[in-house]
């Protein structure tokens, strides 16, 4: 009897383990065709300087139009992509298409802003990163000072040398770099302060729920303080009410980004944002109503 069900246990497993390889594999094969049939597109998201209460930048986020599934969350297949090296290819393009985006938005006479751009850690471990990135760089006439590059806490810890390396050279091209969904990984803010880090993004779990949860809260009050008595600035991801941004503000937090204030914009949507918005400074000066 036990034998009996140890099969059938057995069976299932396989069944359904080769069920998730199929599953696995077919999204795969539409990820490959994806980069071909330009299937791929950024959407921007908006900081904002909550001192200066202007547009800081913008964080490039990938998006996948499925041709029958419609518009994949890249949740969904980022994994894939770092999975099977394809991420190396689509970072690429990412970073090419944000110089393109930085190109348009000087051309609507915004200079000073900033476009991030996320980097996998098999993509920032290759040993030509940093000439792919001067190449395209190159290509468009740009300055690497434009440009914001976002590792993860686990990118930081696993290569430490390596990464160590790669990111003191991309430090003396220009480039700055932020941590992402700090508070989730790893590291300490005692072995970041040794990386030339300019910025630390505060994980949106923490942000959604400071409102409900005080040890949330008390994460969020600290790390500010700590990351600024480092002199890093800092971003808080998930913004979405104006609750969470005048407590953000109280509390002199450099940056926000999240859904209240702004989505992230479809890149064909970008220059009319851009014109209607933020030149005709209706945002975001309405939704920083300052705390009385
Ligand atoms: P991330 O880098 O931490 O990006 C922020 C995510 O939070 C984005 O999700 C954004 O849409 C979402 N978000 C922003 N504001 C709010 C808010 O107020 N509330 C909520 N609930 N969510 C908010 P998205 O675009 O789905 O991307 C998910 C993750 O996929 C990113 O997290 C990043 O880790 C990865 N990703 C996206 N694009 C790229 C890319 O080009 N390259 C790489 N390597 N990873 C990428
Ligand atoms: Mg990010
Ligand atoms: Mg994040
Ligand atoms: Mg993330």
């Amino acid at each position: 009897q036990a034998k009996n069900n140890g099969r059938n246990c057995y069976v299932v497993f396989n069944e359904k383990m080769s069920s998730d390889l199929a599953a696995r594999l077919q999204l795969e094969v539409e990820l490959r065709q994806a980069i071909s049939q330009q299937q791929f597109s950024l959407s921007l998201q908006p900081q904002v300087d909550l001192r200066s209460g202007r547009l800081f930048g913008f964080e490039a986020l990938l998006r996948w139009q499925h041709p029958t599934r419609g518009l994949v969350p890249p949740d969904e297949f980022i994994s894939v992509l770092e999975q099977t090296q394809l991420i190396v290819d689509v970072g690429y393009w990412v970073f090419e298409r944000s110089c393109q985006r930085y190109l348009d938005l000087m051309g609507l006479g915004l200079h000073d802003v900033i476009i991030a751009v996320n980097v996998a850690a098999d993509q920032f471990l290759q040993p030509d990163f940093a000439l792919r990135l001067a190449d395209i760089l190159q290509k468009y006439q740009l300055s690497a000072s434009h440009f914001e590059l976002e590792l993860t806490e686990s990118t930081l810890v696993s290569h430490v040398s390596q990464t160590l390396d790669a990111m003191h050279q991309l430090k003396l091209m220009g480039f700055r770099f932020a941590i992402d969904d700090f508070g989730t990984g790893y590291s300490s803010l005692n072995y970041i302060k040794q990386m030339p880090v300019d910025t630390i993004k505060i994980d949106k779990s923490f942000v959604m729920a400071m409102l409900e949860s005080s040890s949330d809260y008390q994460i969020i009050v600290s790390t500010i303080a700590m990351v600024q008595k480092l002199g890093l600035q800092v971003v808080a991801e998930g913004v979405e009410s104006l609750a969470h941004l005048q407590l953000l503000q109280q509390y002199h937090c450099d940056l926000a980004q999240g859904y209240y204030l702004s989505r992230p914009i479809p890149e064909t949507q970008l220059a009319d944002f851009v014109r209607e918005q933020v030149l005709q400074q209706n945002w975001p000066a309405a939704l920083l109503r300052r705390p009385e």
